[in-house]
Protein backbone atom coordinates (compact mmCIF):
# COMPACT_ATOMS: atom_id res chain seq x y z
CA UNK A 1 0.00 0.00 0.00
CA UNK A 2 1.23 3.41 -1.00
CA UNK A 3 1.68 5.00 2.10
CA UNK A 4 2.20 8.41 0.96
CA UNK A 5 -1.12 8.41 -0.24
CA UNK A 6 -2.61 7.01 3.06
CA UNK A 7 -1.54 9.36 5.02
CA UNK A 8 -2.66 12.29 2.05
CA UNK A 9 -6.16 10.67 2.69
CA UNK A 10 -5.72 10.34 6.24
CA UNK A 11 -5.04 14.21 6.66
CA UNK A 12 -7.98 15.07 4.45
CA UNK A 13 -10.23 12.94 6.34
CA UNK A 14 -9.12 14.41 9.63
CA UNK A 15 -7.78 17.81 9.44
CA UNK A 16 -7.99 18.95 12.62
CA UNK A 17 -5.93 16.37 14.51
CA UNK A 18 -2.65 17.48 15.81
CA UNK A 19 -1.77 14.98 18.67
CA UNK A 20 -0.92 11.02 18.32
CA UNK A 21 -2.00 8.18 20.24
CA UNK A 22 0.85 8.01 22.26
CA UNK A 23 0.32 11.48 23.93
CA UNK A 24 -2.87 10.41 24.62
CA UNK A 25 -1.32 7.57 26.60
CA UNK A 26 0.46 10.58 28.30
CA UNK A 27 -2.25 12.70 29.40
CA UNK A 28 -4.25 9.83 30.61
CA UNK A 29 -1.96 7.67 32.26
CA UNK A 30 -3.12 3.71 34.04
CA UNK A 31 -4.24 4.87 37.05
CA UNK A 32 -2.48 4.24 40.51
CA UNK A 33 -4.55 1.81 42.51
CA UNK A 34 -4.33 -0.92 44.78
CA UNK A 35 -4.74 -4.21 43.37
CA UNK A 36 -8.38 -5.72 42.28
CA UNK A 37 -9.62 -1.72 42.48
CA UNK A 38 -12.46 -1.93 40.16
CA UNK A 39 -13.03 1.34 37.57
CA UNK A 40 -16.37 1.57 36.48
CA UNK A 41 -18.61 3.57 34.91
CA UNK A 42 -22.20 5.24 34.19
CA UNK A 43 -22.52 6.27 30.78
CA UNK A 44 -26.02 7.82 30.54
CA UNK A 45 -27.40 9.90 27.22
CA UNK A 46 -28.23 13.18 28.63
CA UNK A 47 -31.49 13.02 28.84
CA UNK A 48 -32.60 14.74 31.56
CA UNK A 49 -33.92 11.24 33.89
CA UNK A 50 -32.46 8.10 35.17
CA UNK A 51 -34.89 5.01 34.20
CA UNK A 52 -35.06 2.54 36.99
CA UNK A 53 -33.24 0.10 35.11
CA UNK A 54 -30.45 2.47 34.03
CA UNK A 55 -30.39 3.44 37.83
CA UNK A 56 -29.76 -0.56 38.82
CA UNK A 57 -26.91 -0.51 36.38
CA UNK A 58 -25.53 2.51 38.25
CA UNK A 59 -26.00 1.12 42.01
CA UNK A 60 -24.62 -1.75 40.48
CA UNK A 61 -21.57 -0.31 39.13
CA UNK A 62 -21.23 2.16 42.18
CA UNK A 63 -21.47 -0.34 45.01
CA UNK A 64 -18.41 -2.34 43.04
CA UNK A 65 -16.20 0.75 42.74
CA UNK A 66 -16.75 1.81 46.51
CA UNK A 67 -16.20 -2.33 47.57
CA UNK A 68 -13.09 -2.41 45.68
CA UNK A 69 -11.58 1.10 46.49
CA UNK A 70 -11.46 1.84 42.68
CA UNK A 71 -13.13 4.36 40.88
CA UNK A 72 -16.59 5.42 39.65
CA UNK A 73 -16.86 7.92 37.03
CA UNK A 74 -20.13 10.07 35.18
CA UNK A 75 -19.77 10.04 31.17
CA UNK A 76 -22.35 11.91 29.00
CA UNK A 77 -22.90 9.99 25.74
CA UNK A 78 -23.95 12.78 23.74
CA UNK A 79 -23.08 11.50 20.48
CA UNK A 80 -26.92 10.92 19.19
CA UNK A 81 -27.94 14.66 19.74
CA UNK A 82 -31.42 14.02 19.00
CA UNK A 83 -31.20 12.81 22.89
CA UNK A 84 -29.80 15.82 24.23
CA UNK A 85 -32.24 17.74 26.23
CA UNK A 86 -31.96 21.43 28.46
CA UNK A 87 -30.28 20.63 31.79
CA UNK A 88 -30.21 16.85 30.93
CA UNK A 89 -26.83 15.87 32.99
CA UNK A 90 -28.15 18.09 35.77
CA UNK A 91 -31.31 16.11 35.80
CA UNK A 92 -29.53 13.10 35.95
CA UNK A 93 -27.00 13.91 39.01
CA UNK A 94 -29.56 14.64 40.69
CA UNK A 95 -31.82 11.62 39.78
CA UNK A 96 -28.01 10.12 41.41
CA UNK A 97 -27.86 12.06 44.32
CA UNK A 98 -31.32 10.84 45.59
CA UNK A 99 -30.18 7.53 46.08
CA UNK A 100 -26.96 8.38 47.36
CA UNK A 101 -24.82 7.62 44.34
CA UNK A 102 -22.30 10.44 43.87
CA UNK A 103 -19.68 9.67 41.30
CA UNK A 104 -15.98 10.35 42.21
CA UNK A 105 -15.22 12.28 38.53
CA UNK A 106 -17.16 12.80 35.48
CA UNK A 107 -19.80 15.60 35.00
CA UNK A 108 -20.57 17.69 38.06
CA UNK A 109 -23.09 20.09 35.99
CA UNK A 110 -23.98 21.15 32.57
CA UNK A 111 -20.14 22.14 31.64
CA UNK A 112 -17.86 21.21 34.64
CA UNK A 113 -16.41 18.29 35.37
CA UNK A 114 -13.73 16.66 38.45
CA UNK A 115 -11.22 14.20 37.60
CA UNK A 116 -7.89 13.81 35.36
CA UNK A 117 -9.49 11.96 32.61
CA UNK A 118 -12.03 13.98 31.10
CA UNK A 119 -13.34 15.40 29.33
CA UNK A 120 -16.45 13.25 30.65
CA UNK A 121 -19.01 14.38 27.78
CA UNK A 122 -18.39 12.53 24.23
CA UNK A 123 -19.18 15.86 22.47
CA UNK A 124 -15.83 17.85 23.76
CA UNK A 125 -13.80 14.26 22.63
CA UNK A 126 -13.69 14.94 18.78
CA UNK A 127 -10.37 15.86 18.35
CA UNK A 128 -9.16 12.24 20.41
CA UNK A 129 -11.36 10.34 18.39
CA UNK A 130 -10.32 11.68 15.41
CA UNK A 131 -6.78 10.92 16.75
CA UNK A 132 -7.69 7.14 16.98
CA UNK A 133 -9.33 6.91 13.69
CA UNK A 134 -6.91 8.58 11.87
CA UNK A 135 -4.15 6.07 13.19
CA UNK A 136 -7.00 3.60 12.06
CA UNK A 137 -6.44 5.18 8.42
CA UNK A 138 -2.92 5.21 8.09
CA UNK A 139 -2.56 1.73 8.98
CA UNK A 140 -4.95 0.75 6.44
CA UNK A 141 -8.01 -0.56 8.87
CA UNK A 142 -10.06 2.12 8.12
CA UNK A 143 -11.79 3.89 5.24
CA UNK A 144 -14.22 6.82 3.97
CA UNK A 145 -17.16 5.35 2.66
CA UNK A 146 -19.71 7.30 0.21
CA UNK A 147 -22.33 5.09 0.42
CA UNK A 148 -26.02 6.84 0.25
CA UNK A 149 -28.66 5.79 3.06
CA UNK A 150 -30.58 5.13 -0.60
CA UNK A 151 -27.57 2.51 -1.21
CA UNK A 152 -27.05 0.64 1.98
CA UNK A 153 -30.63 0.00 1.76
CA UNK A 154 -30.82 -1.29 -1.86
CA UNK A 155 -27.70 -3.72 -0.69
CA UNK A 156 -29.86 -4.56 2.51
CA UNK A 157 -33.22 -5.75 -0.18
CA UNK A 158 -30.82 -7.71 -1.88
CA UNK A 159 -29.24 -9.38 1.11
CA UNK A 160 -33.00 -10.54 1.99
CA UNK A 161 -34.06 -11.96 -1.04
CA UNK A 162 -30.60 -13.91 -1.17
CA UNK A 163 -31.41 -14.91 2.28
CA UNK A 164 -28.00 -13.49 3.01
CA UNK A 165 -26.40 -11.99 6.60
CA UNK A 166 -27.55 -8.35 6.45
CA UNK A 167 -24.99 -5.76 6.94
CA UNK A 168 -22.02 -3.95 5.45
CA UNK A 169 -18.89 -6.53 4.63
CA UNK A 170 -17.08 -8.41 2.03
CA UNK A 171 -18.14 -7.54 -1.10
CA UNK A 172 -21.14 -5.89 0.21
CA UNK A 173 -18.74 -3.35 1.80
CA UNK A 174 -18.49 -1.15 -1.46
CA UNK A 175 -16.03 1.16 -0.93
CA UNK A 176 -13.76 -1.22 1.00
CA UNK A 177 -11.96 -1.86 -2.08
CA UNK A 178 -12.32 1.66 -3.58
CA UNK A 179 -9.10 3.33 -4.95
CA UNK A 180 -7.66 5.76 -2.70
CA UNK A 181 -7.29 8.00 -5.28
CA UNK A 182 -10.42 7.85 -5.95
CA UNK A 183 -11.45 8.44 -2.06
CA UNK A 184 -9.21 11.90 -2.23
CA UNK A 185 -11.03 13.25 -5.12
CA UNK A 186 -13.89 12.64 -4.00
CA UNK A 187 -13.22 14.30 -0.51
CA UNK A 188 -11.91 17.03 -1.72
CA UNK A 189 -14.94 17.45 -4.03
CA UNK A 190 -16.67 18.08 -0.40
CA UNK A 191 -18.67 14.63 -0.65
CA UNK A 192 -19.78 13.45 2.59
CA UNK A 193 -18.20 10.38 3.94
CA UNK A 194 -18.74 8.15 7.20
CA UNK A 195 -15.56 6.20 8.53
CA UNK A 196 -15.53 3.07 8.49
CA UNK A 197 -13.71 0.28 10.00
CA UNK A 198 -11.88 -2.37 7.41
CA UNK A 199 -12.65 -5.40 9.87
CA UNK A 200 -10.24 -8.38 9.68
CA UNK A 201 -12.61 -10.46 10.82
CA UNK A 202 -13.10 -13.86 10.05
CA UNK A 203 -16.92 -14.67 10.06
CA UNK A 204 -16.17 -18.42 10.17
CA UNK A 205 -14.21 -18.24 13.05
CA UNK A 206 -15.18 -18.26 16.99
CA UNK A 207 -14.09 -15.76 19.82
CA UNK A 208 -15.64 -15.98 23.31
CA UNK A 209 -17.13 -13.02 25.67
CA UNK A 210 -15.81 -14.19 29.40
CA UNK A 211 -19.55 -12.47 30.48
CA UNK A 212 -18.99 -12.30 34.58
CA UNK A 213 -22.67 -12.50 34.96
CA UNK A 214 -23.25 -14.93 32.49
CA UNK A 215 -20.26 -16.91 31.68
CA UNK A 216 -19.02 -18.01 28.33
CA UNK A 217 -20.74 -16.74 24.94
CA UNK A 218 -19.16 -17.78 21.68
CA UNK A 219 -19.74 -15.96 18.63
CA UNK A 220 -18.42 -15.34 15.27
CA UNK A 221 -15.06 -12.81 14.89
CA UNK A 222 -16.94 -9.59 13.33
CA UNK A 223 -16.63 -9.14 9.64
CA UNK A 224 -18.85 -5.81 9.61
CA UNK A 225 -17.27 -2.70 7.97
CA UNK A 226 -18.90 -0.71 11.08
CA UNK A 227 -18.94 2.94 10.73
CA UNK A 228 -16.64 4.55 13.41
CA UNK A 229 -17.72 7.96 12.87
CA UNK A 230 -20.97 9.42 11.30
CA UNK A 231 -20.89 11.12 8.51
CA UNK A 232 -22.71 14.82 9.37
CA UNK A 233 -21.68 15.79 12.72
CA UNK A 234 -18.32 13.48 12.97
CA UNK A 235 -19.11 12.34 16.03
CA UNK A 236 -18.07 8.79 16.58
CA UNK A 237 -20.70 5.43 17.00
CA UNK A 238 -21.03 3.90 20.35
CA UNK A 239 -18.64 1.13 19.23
CA UNK A 240 -15.67 3.85 19.06
CA UNK A 241 -16.60 5.51 21.51
CA UNK A 242 -16.75 2.77 23.64
CA UNK A 243 -12.99 1.48 22.57
CA UNK A 244 -11.38 5.37 23.07
CA UNK A 245 -13.54 6.09 25.97
CA UNK A 246 -12.73 3.52 28.38
CA UNK A 247 -9.99 2.85 27.01
CA UNK A 248 -8.44 6.47 28.01
CA UNK A 249 -10.82 6.71 31.09
CA UNK A 250 -8.75 3.34 32.22
CA UNK A 251 -12.48 1.48 33.09
CA UNK A 252 -11.83 -2.21 34.70
CA UNK A 253 -15.12 -3.32 34.14
CA UNK A 254 -18.06 -2.48 32.16
CA UNK A 255 -21.12 -2.90 33.55
CA UNK A 256 -23.56 -1.98 30.62
CA UNK A 257 -27.34 -3.45 29.75
CA UNK A 258 -27.55 -6.48 27.72
CA UNK A 259 -28.43 -5.31 24.56
CA UNK A 260 -24.74 -4.16 24.15
CA UNK A 261 -24.39 -8.33 23.70
CA UNK A 262 -24.24 -8.61 20.13
CA UNK A 263 -21.73 -6.10 19.77
CA UNK A 264 -19.07 -7.38 21.63
CA UNK A 265 -17.59 -9.36 18.54
CA UNK A 266 -17.13 -5.50 17.37
CA UNK A 267 -15.33 -4.01 20.42
CA UNK A 268 -13.15 -6.90 21.28
CA UNK A 269 -12.33 -6.57 17.57
CA UNK A 270 -11.38 -3.20 18.03
CA UNK A 271 -9.76 -3.45 21.40
CA UNK A 272 -7.55 -6.05 19.25
CA UNK A 273 -6.81 -4.28 16.66
CA UNK A 274 -5.20 -1.28 18.95
CA UNK A 275 -3.68 -3.56 21.39
CA UNK A 276 -5.25 -2.25 24.08
CA UNK A 277 -5.87 -4.33 27.42
CA UNK A 278 -9.66 -5.18 27.35
CA UNK A 279 -12.26 -4.19 29.94
CA UNK A 280 -13.75 -6.99 31.58
CA UNK A 281 -17.81 -7.24 30.77
CA UNK A 282 -20.75 -7.79 32.90
CA UNK A 283 -24.24 -7.46 30.81
CA UNK A 284 -26.87 -7.13 33.06
CA UNK A 285 -30.64 -8.19 32.78
CA UNK A 286 -33.25 -5.91 31.79
CA UNK A 287 -35.92 -4.91 33.98
CA UNK A 288 -38.93 -6.41 33.64
CA UNK A 289 -42.29 -5.89 35.00
CA UNK A 290 -45.75 -8.36 34.57
CA UNK A 291 -48.23 -5.86 33.78
CA UNK A 292 -52.00 -5.85 34.83
CA UNK A 293 -52.78 -8.28 31.84
CA UNK A 294 -50.10 -10.65 33.15
CA UNK A 295 -47.68 -10.17 30.52
CA UNK A 296 -44.10 -10.29 31.22
CA UNK A 297 -42.47 -7.19 29.39
CA UNK A 298 -39.70 -4.34 29.63
CA UNK A 299 -40.60 -1.49 32.36
CA UNK A 300 -41.43 1.30 30.39
CA UNK A 301 -40.76 4.82 31.27
CA UNK A 302 -43.56 5.75 29.19
CA UNK A 303 -46.38 3.47 30.65
CA UNK A 304 -44.69 2.83 34.17
CA UNK A 305 -44.70 5.34 36.28
CA UNK A 306 -42.28 3.34 38.99
CA UNK A 307 -39.77 3.43 35.97
CA UNK A 308 -38.88 6.75 36.89
CA UNK A 309 -36.60 7.27 39.75
CA UNK A 310 -38.49 10.52 40.12
CA UNK A 311 -41.09 8.93 41.20
CA UNK A 312 -39.69 7.33 44.28
CA UNK A 313 -38.80 10.45 45.63
CA UNK A 314 -42.61 12.39 44.84
CA UNK A 315 -44.01 9.07 46.82
CA UNK A 316 -41.79 9.34 49.47
CA UNK A 317 -40.29 5.66 48.84
CA UNK A 318 -36.91 6.08 51.61
CA UNK A 319 -34.20 5.80 49.40
CA UNK A 320 -32.57 3.05 51.71
CA UNK A 321 -35.40 1.44 51.29
CA UNK A 322 -35.46 1.66 47.50
CA UNK A 323 -31.83 0.52 47.60
CA UNK A 324 -32.35 -2.85 50.07
CA UNK A 325 -34.66 -3.45 47.16
CA UNK A 326 -32.38 -2.80 44.44
CA UNK A 327 -30.01 -4.69 45.91
CA UNK A 328 -32.42 -7.83 46.17
CA UNK A 329 -32.93 -7.65 42.41
CA UNK A 330 -29.05 -7.01 42.00
CA UNK A 331 -27.97 -10.11 43.98
CA UNK A 332 -29.86 -13.06 44.07
CA UNK A 333 -28.25 -14.18 46.81
CA UNK A 334 -29.01 -10.74 48.85
CA UNK A 335 -32.55 -11.42 50.23
CA UNK A 336 -31.18 -14.38 52.10
CA UNK A 337 -28.22 -12.06 53.53
CA UNK A 338 -30.48 -9.51 54.86
CA UNK A 339 -32.25 -12.84 56.58
CA UNK A 340 -29.86 -13.22 58.20
CA UNK A 341 -28.71 -9.98 58.83
CA UNK A 342 -31.54 -8.13 59.69
CA UNK A 343 -29.44 -4.91 60.98
CA UNK A 344 -27.48 -5.04 58.29
CA UNK A 345 -25.86 -2.39 56.64
CA UNK A 346 -26.24 -2.39 52.88
CA UNK A 347 -22.30 -1.25 52.58
CA UNK A 348 -20.93 -4.69 54.54
CA UNK A 349 -23.03 -7.08 51.49
CA UNK A 350 -20.38 -8.43 48.88
CA UNK A 351 -21.40 -7.69 45.48
CA UNK A 352 -21.02 -10.98 43.57
CA UNK A 353 -21.42 -10.97 39.68
CA UNK A 354 -21.86 -14.40 39.71
CA UNK A 355 -25.08 -13.48 41.48
CA UNK A 356 -26.45 -11.13 39.15
CA UNK A 357 -29.67 -12.58 37.42
CA UNK A 358 -28.95 -12.75 33.90
CA UNK A 359 -32.48 -13.35 32.86
CA UNK A 360 -33.77 -10.39 33.21
CA UNK A 361 -34.89 -8.85 36.43
CA UNK A 362 -38.57 -8.81 37.12
CA UNK A 363 -39.52 -5.40 39.02
CA UNK A 364 -42.06 -5.79 41.31
CA UNK A 365 -43.57 -2.90 43.49
CA UNK A 366 -45.26 -5.09 45.92
CA UNK A 367 -41.85 -7.17 47.36
CA UNK A 368 -40.45 -3.05 46.91
CA UNK A 369 -43.64 -1.84 49.32
CA UNK A 370 -42.89 -4.79 51.41
CA UNK A 371 -39.10 -3.53 51.85
CA UNK A 372 -40.26 -0.06 52.59
CA UNK A 373 -43.00 -1.28 55.04
CA UNK A 374 -40.18 -3.16 57.24
CA UNK A 375 -37.74 -0.33 56.87
CA UNK A 376 -40.30 2.26 58.35
CA UNK A 377 -40.86 -1.00 61.18
CA UNK A 378 -37.32 -0.21 62.31
CA UNK A 379 -37.45 3.73 62.61
CA UNK A 380 -37.66 5.49 65.28
CA UNK A 381 -40.95 7.87 65.41
CA UNK A 382 -38.48 11.20 65.70
CA UNK A 383 -36.46 10.09 62.58
CA UNK A 384 -40.28 9.57 60.51
CA UNK A 385 -40.93 13.05 62.27
CA UNK A 386 -37.98 14.17 60.31
CA UNK A 387 -38.24 12.63 57.27
CA UNK A 388 -41.48 13.36 56.67
CA UNK A 389 -41.05 17.52 57.50
CA UNK A 390 -38.40 17.09 54.64
CA UNK A 391 -41.13 15.61 52.33
CA UNK A 392 -44.11 17.41 53.63
CA UNK A 393 -42.06 20.65 52.85
CA UNK A 394 -42.04 19.55 49.13
CA UNK A 395 -44.83 18.06 48.20
CA UNK A 396 -47.69 18.39 50.87
CA UNK A 397 -47.53 22.33 52.67
CA UNK A 398 -50.57 22.14 54.39
CA UNK A 399 -49.39 18.98 56.42
CA UNK A 400 -46.07 20.15 56.77
CA UNK A 401 -47.67 23.32 58.33
CA UNK A 402 -49.65 21.21 60.78
CA UNK A 403 -46.39 19.14 61.71
CA UNK A 404 -44.38 21.89 62.85
CA UNK A 405 -47.50 23.15 64.67
CA UNK A 406 -47.73 20.28 66.61
CA UNK A 407 -44.48 18.73 66.86
CA UNK A 408 -44.20 17.28 70.58
CA UNK A 409 -47.85 15.64 69.76
CA UNK A 410 -47.21 14.17 66.18
CA UNK A 411 -43.72 12.24 67.07
CA UNK A 412 -46.23 10.74 69.61
CA UNK A 413 -48.72 9.85 67.19
CA UNK A 414 -45.97 8.06 64.98
CA UNK A 415 -44.97 6.45 68.32
CA UNK A 416 -48.02 4.39 68.71
CA UNK A 417 -47.11 0.88 68.43
CA UNK A 418 -44.00 1.68 67.30
CA UNK A 419 -40.21 1.46 69.37
CA UNK A 420 -41.69 -2.23 70.56
CA UNK A 421 -40.53 -5.84 69.46
CA UNK A 422 -43.09 -5.84 67.02
CA UNK A 423 -44.01 -2.83 65.65
CA UNK A 424 -47.03 -1.81 63.49
CA UNK A 425 -45.81 -2.07 60.01
CA UNK A 426 -48.58 0.18 57.79
CA UNK A 427 -46.59 3.24 56.27
CA UNK A 428 -45.55 2.47 53.39
CA UNK A 429 -43.70 5.74 52.23
CA UNK A 430 -43.93 9.43 53.49
CA UNK A 431 -46.87 10.32 51.36
CA UNK A 432 -48.77 7.40 52.90
CA UNK A 433 -48.47 8.76 56.42
CA UNK A 434 -51.24 10.94 56.24
CA UNK A 435 -53.84 8.64 55.40
CA UNK A 436 -53.05 6.78 58.73
CA UNK A 437 -52.56 9.30 61.09
CA UNK A 438 -54.79 12.48 59.94
CA UNK A 439 -57.08 11.75 62.26
CA UNK A 440 -55.22 12.46 65.11
CA UNK A 441 -55.31 15.91 64.03
CA UNK A 442 -58.09 18.08 64.27
CA UNK A 443 -57.71 19.78 61.52
CA UNK A 444 -58.35 17.11 59.20
CA UNK A 445 -61.42 15.59 61.65
CA UNK A 446 -63.53 18.49 60.07
CA UNK A 447 -66.09 16.39 57.98
CA UNK A 448 -65.13 12.75 59.02
CA UNK A 449 -66.37 10.22 56.72
CA UNK A 450 -68.03 7.72 59.75
CA UNK A 451 -67.28 4.48 58.62
CA UNK A 452 -69.30 2.43 61.30
CA UNK A 453 -69.92 -1.27 60.60
CA UNK A 454 -71.20 -3.54 62.94
CA UNK A 455 -73.37 -1.26 65.25
CA UNK A 456 -74.95 0.98 62.80
CA UNK A 457 -78.27 1.69 64.58
CA UNK A 458 -77.86 5.57 64.88
CA UNK A 459 -79.96 5.42 68.44
CA UNK A 460 -77.66 2.65 69.80
CA UNK A 461 -74.24 4.71 68.74
CA UNK A 462 -75.87 7.32 70.67
CA UNK A 463 -76.33 5.63 73.02
CA UNK A 464 -73.12 3.75 73.61
CA UNK A 465 -71.54 7.01 73.18
CA UNK A 466 -73.24 8.66 75.83
CA UNK A 467 -73.38 6.25 78.30
CA UNK A 468 -69.17 5.35 78.15
CA UNK A 469 -69.18 9.38 78.72
CA UNK A 470 -70.72 9.66 81.51
CA UNK A 471 -70.25 6.80 82.99
CA UNK A 472 -67.28 4.58 82.08
CA UNK A 473 -64.59 6.87 80.52
CA UNK A 474 -61.32 6.43 82.52
CA UNK A 475 -58.11 7.18 80.98
CA UNK A 476 -55.75 6.80 84.10
CA UNK A 477 -53.72 3.37 82.51
CA UNK A 478 -55.06 0.65 80.07
CA UNK A 479 -56.35 -1.95 82.60
CA UNK A 480 -58.79 0.44 84.15
CA UNK A 481 -59.51 1.56 80.80
CA UNK A 482 -60.73 -1.55 79.43
CA UNK A 483 -62.29 -2.81 83.01
CA UNK A 484 -64.28 -0.13 82.39
CA UNK A 485 -65.29 -0.73 79.18
CA UNK A 486 -66.42 -4.31 79.82
CA UNK A 487 -68.54 -2.97 82.57
CA UNK A 488 -70.08 -0.89 80.38
CA UNK A 489 -69.96 -3.92 77.94
CA UNK A 490 -72.43 -5.90 80.73
CA UNK A 491 -74.53 -2.66 81.43
CA UNK A 492 -75.60 -2.71 77.76
CA UNK A 493 -76.15 -6.31 77.20
CA UNK A 494 -73.15 -7.18 75.09
CA UNK A 495 -70.40 -10.10 76.17
CA UNK A 496 -67.63 -8.50 77.89
CA UNK A 497 -65.82 -12.07 76.95
CA UNK A 498 -65.56 -13.18 73.75
CA UNK A 499 -64.98 -16.92 74.64
CA UNK A 500 -68.70 -16.41 76.48
CA UNK A 501 -70.32 -14.83 73.78
CA UNK A 502 -68.82 -17.32 71.03
CA UNK A 503 -70.44 -20.06 73.03
CA UNK A 504 -73.69 -18.14 73.24
CA UNK A 505 -74.29 -15.70 70.77
CA UNK A 506 -77.78 -14.93 70.93
CA UNK A 507 -77.43 -14.02 74.47
CA UNK A 508 -75.92 -10.64 73.38
CA UNK A 509 -76.62 -7.39 71.36
CA UNK A 510 -72.94 -8.33 70.61
CA UNK A 511 -69.71 -7.83 72.05
CA UNK A 512 -66.66 -5.95 73.61
CA UNK A 513 -65.04 -5.17 70.56
CA UNK A 514 -68.58 -4.30 68.48
CA UNK A 515 -68.79 -1.95 71.66
CA UNK A 516 -65.16 -0.63 71.54
CA UNK A 517 -65.66 -0.26 67.02
CA UNK A 518 -68.75 2.34 67.77
CA UNK A 519 -65.85 4.23 70.15
CA UNK A 520 -62.80 3.81 67.78
CA UNK A 521 -64.63 5.09 64.88
CA UNK A 522 -66.54 7.97 66.50
CA UNK A 523 -62.94 9.13 67.26
CA UNK A 524 -61.20 8.52 64.40
CA UNK A 525 -63.87 7.42 61.47
CA UNK A 526 -61.96 4.18 60.98
CA UNK A 527 -62.87 0.88 61.69
CA UNK A 528 -59.24 -0.22 61.39
CA UNK A 529 -56.48 1.93 63.53
CA UNK A 530 -53.73 1.53 65.74
CA UNK A 531 -54.37 0.98 69.86
CA UNK A 532 -57.52 2.76 70.71
CA UNK A 533 -56.82 3.46 74.14
CA UNK A 534 -52.92 5.23 72.92
CA UNK A 535 -55.02 6.97 70.80
CA UNK A 536 -57.17 8.29 73.18
CA UNK A 537 -54.69 9.05 75.51
CA UNK A 538 -53.10 11.06 72.58
CA UNK A 539 -56.57 13.07 72.02
CA UNK A 540 -57.06 14.03 75.75
CA UNK A 541 -60.98 13.99 77.70
CA UNK A 542 -61.76 17.39 76.04
CA UNK A 543 -60.79 16.51 72.19
CA UNK A 544 -62.92 13.14 73.03
CA UNK A 545 -65.91 15.01 74.25
CA UNK A 546 -66.00 17.29 71.53
CA UNK A 547 -65.64 14.35 68.95
CA UNK A 548 -68.28 12.49 70.54
CA UNK A 549 -70.80 15.59 70.17
CA UNK A 550 -69.86 16.07 66.69
CA UNK A 551 -70.50 12.37 65.94
CA UNK A 552 -73.93 12.36 67.85
CA UNK A 553 -74.72 15.47 65.77
CA UNK A 554 -73.64 14.05 62.51
CA UNK A 555 -75.19 11.18 62.40
CA UNK A 556 -78.54 12.45 63.84
N1 LIG B 1 -24.82 5.26 26.42
C1 LIG B 1 -24.92 3.83 26.48
C2 LIG B 1 -26.32 3.45 26.90
O1 LIG B 1 -26.96 4.27 27.54
C3 LIG B 1 -23.93 3.29 27.47
C4 LIG B 1 -23.76 1.83 27.46
C5 LIG B 1 -22.49 1.50 28.25
O2 LIG B 1 -22.54 1.56 29.46
O3 LIG B 1 -21.47 1.21 27.63
O4 LIG B 1 -26.80 2.39 26.60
Amino acid sequence: MNNDKLTELADLMFPDVTKTIEDYEKMYPERNLPEGAIVTRFAPSPTGFVHMGSLLGAFQAYKVAKETNGVFYLRIEDTDQKRSVENGIVGILNDLKNFDIVPDEGMIDEEHSIGNYGPYIQSERMEIYHTFAKDLVLRGLAYPCFCKPEELEETREIQELNKERIGYYGSFAKCRTMDIDEAITRIKNGEEFTVRLKSPGDFNKKIVLNDLARGEIEFPENDLDVILIKSTDKLPTYHFAHLVDDHLMRTTHIMRGEEWIASFPIHDQLFSIFGFEKPKYAHLGLVMKIDENGVRRKLSKRKDPEASVEYYHKEGIPKDAVKLYLMTIANSNFEEWLDNNPDGDINDFKYDFKKISASGTLFDTAKLFNISKNYFGKMKAEEIYDNLLVWTDEFDKEFHDILVKHKDYAIKVFNIEREVEKPRKDYVSYSSIKNFVFYMFPEYFENPNYEFNKITDKEEIVNILNTYYDKYLDLSDKDIWFTKVKEMCDSLGYASNIKEYKKNPDAYKGNVSDVTGVIRVSLTSKTNTPDLYEIMKLLGLDEIKERFTKCINNIK
